[in-house]
């Protein structure tokens, strides 16, 4: 089977998202490094190579399964995690350990089910991976919220884990709308349209009515921005700031790091889905400084 022109484009746009995302992770974490921060907090940049975290390594991932499969097999997403699964790439220790129980045989259903005396993990890992899938389906964002919810599944079951997944996804297909970014209101409406009622929900509304602030603490302060790396905690802050620098990835990649928080997190967001968008290329220079991608990222879809 060879990829029709449709294909094509979706792995290009995804593959933009990626890019973005592996970037702000990439030097979101740089803020980690004690050396670098007072650099950073200057916007000084630290010296390259920028090397990206789990944010990437899952990202990846889905899009592996997304070229393979052309939508998420969840068996597959599980798998593709485990094998790849790096264990000094800064994953949180529930995710450690189940994949290394999944790369032993264990089954992902039970794993996932388990985490959290059985709630499930609402921590924001599923959302910080899923933006090139959002720009994959840019053409049907429904198609995105959808997938983005059966990818989260795989490691997050608890529903703020799930829907803070989905926004982010919703998001990038609207970011990368072929006609053209969308107005900052524009953008969080069509996610609040797209995502079920939630806390995350609630969060975006909030961030839709402080679009018209400047001061970026004041909104942290009240949105949050990851640092109970949580979905509700990351998925609206990073929102907000994507929908006001559509067309400008460099400015709005400092007003989201450096409030603080789970940098490397909200930047990934960030990142994923702002470089969606037309308008939205990072810096090639910053480009340069990241890390390459892992040699198994798919180049095309088959
Ligand atoms: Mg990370």
């Amino acid at each position: 089977m060879t990829a029709d022109s449709s294909t094509v484009r979706r792995l290009e746009r995804a593959l933009a998202s990626l890019r973005g995302l592996s970037l702000g992770d990439a030097l979101g974490s740089q803020f980690f490094v004690p050396a670098n921060y007072p650099l950073l907090k200057s916007r000084e940049l630290p010296p390259a190579p920028w090397q990206w975290t789990d944010d990437t390594e899952m990202a990846c991932s889905v899009l592996a399964v997304l070229a393979e499969h052309g939508r998420i097999d969840q068996d597959a997403l599980a798998r593709s995690f485990a094998d790849h699964h790096d264990f000094d790439r800064g994953y949180g220790p529930a995710v450690n350990r189940m994949l290394r129980l999944i790369r032993e045989g264990g089954d992902w259903r039970e794993l996932a089910a388990a985490l959290f005396n059985g709630q499930g993990s609402w921590g924001n890992g599923a959302a910080m991976r899923i933006a090139p899938l959002g720009a994959w389906y840019a053409d049907d964002p429904e198609q995105a919220t959808h997938q983005a919810e059966i990818s989260a599944y795989v490691t997050h079951q608890h529903r703020e884990a799930v829907v803070g997944a989905m926004a982010v996804a919703a998001a990038a297909a609207l970011a990368a709308d072929p006609a053209g970014p969308p107005t900052p209101t524009g953008l969080l409406d069509g996610v609040i349209a797209l995502v079920p009622r939630s806390a995350v929900g609630a969060g975006l509304r909030r961030a839709r009515d402080m679009l018209d602030y400047d001061d970026a603490g004041t909104v942290a302060a009240v949105l949050g921005c990851g640092r109970r790396t949580s979905a509700h905690d990351t998925v609206p802050f990073a929102l907000w700031s994507a929908a006001r620098s559509l067309g400008d990835f460099e400015q709005g990649f400092w007003v989201t790091a450096q409030v603080g928080g789970d940098v490397d997190t909200t930047c990934a967001i960030f990142g994923g889905v702002v470089a969606a968008g037309k308008t939205g290329a990072p810096p090639v220079a910053w480009l340069e400084q990241t890390e390459e991608l892992p040699g198994w990222t798919p180049a095309q879809a088959i």
